[in-house]
């Protein structure tokens, strides 16, 4: 059967995966998070964040994390609104002394080297660039901070977190912002691990968590002690001090704590880190299994080592991706779009660990149902 139009596709309910949800951020909330707002949020939810049960909240999130990534004891987990876009800020004022090295492969690297090129106080960052669906190689230059990415979101590429080998005060600072909770990484290679909630952990925007090694701290603190200028609500120096006492400078966004929290606990009951990899690795091995044997998908990232576990890029040859998208929606079966920018015939899927790898299965086989009839 040939339709007139496959936007009025109804795919057969066995076909349709438990939850429809397979965005690359805001991702999949799972309903027990939702409950978790409910119950928990009751006596959390238009409270006092200097108060004990936000401040307990803020601490079982910094306790979850430092167990989910066997954070080194002298770590320091802080807190700040606004997101990783507006930790971005906050690095070009708090934690860059002079020059960075920007490793650009995608939309997010790219927005982070322009945002020090941007500022007057910094000189213009190396720039290390390759093109969208490869990995930029990190190289050695004089610069005081090497910003890495270890999802490109907008490629679906993943890059090997490896410190360079000199100079040797330069940080590795890492946005982790689809990655955490979702792809593998040592804490000896990395100095700053910075995200927002909404991806790998199923929270709400709005947020930034960086997790620190005390020599970013070190880096934190003096330059905070210089006579740079930084409004306060971008100083590191500021977040780290409210982190400590499980606060934030302003008025954080209660339920985006709550949701994470019960995320992290979810996580660490199920097998932690390790549970978690299994799961991307399972749902990402399918997805590119099933889009290297297809007639009419290959995974957009030629080289397997760099293809992200947690956010899968399938180009589409000879069909428009976007009917299939707009199929898919119609469906239930959401924001499979790519990247806007991007602008490739290219469905994105994302992987994070609270998707299903059996829904991912499922998508395939409704992918594959919507192209048959599309022929
Ligand atoms: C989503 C994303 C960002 C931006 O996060 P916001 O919370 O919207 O500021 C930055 N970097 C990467 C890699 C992302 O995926």
């Amino acid at each position: 059967m040939v339709l007139q139009s496959p936007l009025q596709l109804t795919l057969p309910s066995s076909m349709v995966p438990t939850d429809g949800r397979f965005g690359s951020g805001p991702s999949k909330v799972r309903h027990e998070q939702l409950e978790a707002l409910m119950s928990a949020g009751k006596h959390v939810l238009g409270t006092s964040h200097r108060q004990a049960p936000v401040k307990q909240l803020l601490g079982s999130v910094q306790d979850q994390l430092r167990t989910l990534f066997s954070l080194p004891t002298d770590w320091e987990v802080v807190f700040g609104n606004g997101g990783a876009s507006m930790f971005w800020d906050a690095a070009s004022f708090g934690l860059i002394t002079a020059r960075s090295e920007h490793v650009v492969f995608g939309e997010f690297s790219s927005k982070f080297a322009d945002v020090t090129r941007s500022a007057p106080h910094l000189q213009d960052p190396v720039v290390i660039e390759a093109p969208p669906g490869t990995v930029a190689e990190p190289q050695l230059a004089d610069v005081d901070a090497y910003c890495f990415t270890h999802n490109e979101t907008s490629t679906g590429a993943s890059m090997p977190l490896v410190r360079p080998s000199s100079p040797g005060d330069a940080l590795v600072v890492v946005d982790a912002t689809s990655a955490a909770g979702g792809i593998a990484w040592d804490t000896s290679q990395v100095d700053v691990y910075y995200f927002s909630p909404q991806k790998g952990f199923g929270s709400e925007g709005g947020t930034w968590i960086a997790l620190c090694s005390p020599r970013a701290v070190e880096r934190i603190n003096s330059i905070a002690q210089s006579n740079r200028w930084c409004p306060t609500s971008l100083n590191l120096a500021v977040a780290l001090e409210n982190s400590r006492a499980q606060q934030t400078f302003n008025t954080p966004s209660l339920s985006t704590f709550v949701l994470l929290d019960n995320q992290l606990q979810w996580m660490l009951n199920n097998g932690g880190m390790d549970w978690c990899l299994q799961r991307t690795k399972e749902s990402s091995e399918y997805l590119y299994n099933w889009a290297t044997h297809s007639s009419f998908a290959a995974p957009f990232v030629h080289n397997p080592v760099f293809r992200s576990p947690v956010v899968g890029t399938i180009d589409v040859d000879g069909f428009d991706a976007s009917v299939i998208s707009a199929v898919l929606r119609s469906n239930g079966i959401v924001d499979t779009e790519p990247y806007r920018k991007l602008g490739r015939n290219q469905l994105r899927i994302s992987m994070f660990p609270s998707v299903e790898p059996s829904d991912v299965q499922l998508l395939t086989h409704c992918i594959d149902y919507i192209v048959e009839h599309m022929s």
